[in-house]
């Protein structure tokens, strides 16, 4: 008999279609299936033999979906270099250096950080994803995995490594784990290898992650290089289409937001990460004028510093009121959305709502503290307010995955944390005593 938990008395947001908030309502999890949400009198399930979780002073909510994310070894290090410097003479050269024991602990470490501050799926663009594979079925988080492909010259991932990460990964942990085909971004790929990934991606049945439009150097790299901008690029060769999740797309002109719109490429919005390493603000009011779906990443803890998702909710509202001098934008109910249905939409996962007969990924949030004081009783409006402007990830109490809870009352289940945190330091001085700076 699969395993039952019936977390009660909780306010339940349930980012469903009507966007209902039930006050004092129960949800209810059969094995890795939410199977009833409602006021207690519309429930049937028996507490007998179940997990009780009682949620009073609590907001219960779909699990947060990180559509942008590294897996991060090295966070702080070098990081007052513009992009494209520290990409050179530290990013790449820490990940040519990196082993698999190191990206399991370096991945343990990132995704206990991320299911503290309530993530449940991460969408992670690295390299060994043998190891990275390892640290998801441990801790138990839903990932979708990617290699960093570029052309052979730079020395990172190949469609080769990625297909046979694919062939290995794919659809394991109970299909937790899905494998994505990743390409780092147009300056490290040609034409050709462009096209050949969308063939392998047909060919796997799989989607697609990769950088678009995040700087100008980018942009400048592309139309000297290829005589046209990075999405028309990408467009010409079938790297857009409806399984493309798009990281970034700050510097889009109209013409390529009507090229994602055609294609229904899935954008991922990483105001943080952008505003650290001064690269714009994406043009999200127009892309959500024209339809796309956008959700929301925080990309790597070494351009964030935090994968903390509340605060890269914050900013997702902030960045946007405050450079178009304009307060309606960006409201709270729908910044959550983002953050939930849109990345889970964005990857075609049965996650993002609190709906029966949708995957368990829940949950809840402390109430009763101060970040959600005062609050009105009820008030739906002041919850979405504080869930965005005020909170943070230490409010989350209780992260459950597909069923199995990860994390309850700030306690994790599956990892011992100060080992994981300990070895993560242990691996990046590994990596950095292997890294060879080029000169
Ligand atoms: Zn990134």
């Amino acid at each position: 008999m699969s395993e039952r938990i019936i977390i009660k008395n909780g306010t339940v947001v349930t980012m469903n279609d009507v966007d209902d908030v039930i006050f004092g309502g129960t949800v209810v999890i059969e094995g890795d299936r939410i199977t009833e949400v409602g006021l207690p009198g519309d429930i049937t399930a028996d507490e007998g033999g179940a997990t009780v979780i009682d949620a009073a002073d609590k907001a219960v909510l779909p699990g947060l979906v990180d559509l942008h994310y590294h897996t991060a070894i090295g966070k702080g290090w070098s990081d007052h270099l513009p992009l494209w410097e520290y990409l050179e003479t530290c990013w790449y050269p820490i990940i040519r250096a990196l082993n698999p024991e190191e990206a399991y602990w370096a991945a343990l470490s990132s995704y206990s950080e991320s299911i503290k501050c309530g993530v449940t799926t991460v969408n992670d663009m690295y390299r060994r994803l043998d190891g990275l594979a390892k640290a998801a079925e441990e801790i138990g988080i839903r990932a979708v995995l990617s290699n960093d492909v570029a052309d052979a010259e730079h020395d990172l991932d190949t469609l080769e490594d990625n297909k046979t990460a694919y062939e290995q990964s794919h659809g394991t942990a109970d299909g937790r784990i899905e494998v994505y085909i990743g390409i780092e971004w147009l300056p490290l790929a040609s034409e050709g290898l462009l096209k050949e990934a969308r063939a392998l991606a047909d060919d796997l049945k799989t989607g697609i992650h990769i950088h678009l439009n995040e700087s100008l150097t980018e942009v400048e790299n592309s139309k000297e290089r290829f005589g046209r901008r990075p999405t028309e690029v990408a467009y010409d060769c079938g790297i857009l289409f409806d399984r493309c999740i798009a990281a970034h797309c700050v510097w889009l002109s109209d013409t390529e937001i009507a090229l994602m719109r055609e294609t229904g490429t899935q954008v991922s919005h990483n105001p943080s990460s952008n505003a650290k390493l001064g690269n714009g603000i994406a043009r999200v009011p127009e892309m959500l004028a024209a339809g796309l779906n956008v959700g929301l990443g925080h990309d790597a803890a070494e351009c964030n510093n935090s994968r903390d998702l509340f605060e890269v909710m914050k900013f997702a509202s902030l960045m946007h009121r405050a450079s178009r001098v304009d307060p309606s934008l960006q409201q709270a109910p729908d910044v959550v959305r983002m953050a939930t249905r849109n990345g889970s939409a964005a990857l075609r996962h049965e996650t993002g709502e609190l709906t029966a007969g949708k995957k368990a990924d829940v949950i809840t949030i402390d109430l009763g503290n101060q970040m959600f004081t005062p609050l009105f009783p009820e008030s739906k409006a002041h919850l979405y307010s504080h869930l965005v402007f005020a909170a943070n990830g230490s409010a989350v109490n209780t992260t459950i995955v597909d069923g199995k809870i990860l994390y309850r009352d700030r306690e994790f289940t599956t990892i011992d944390e100060g080992k994981v945190l300990s070895e993560a330091n242990v691996a990046f001085r590994h990596v950095l005593d292997r890294m060879v700076v080029p000169t």
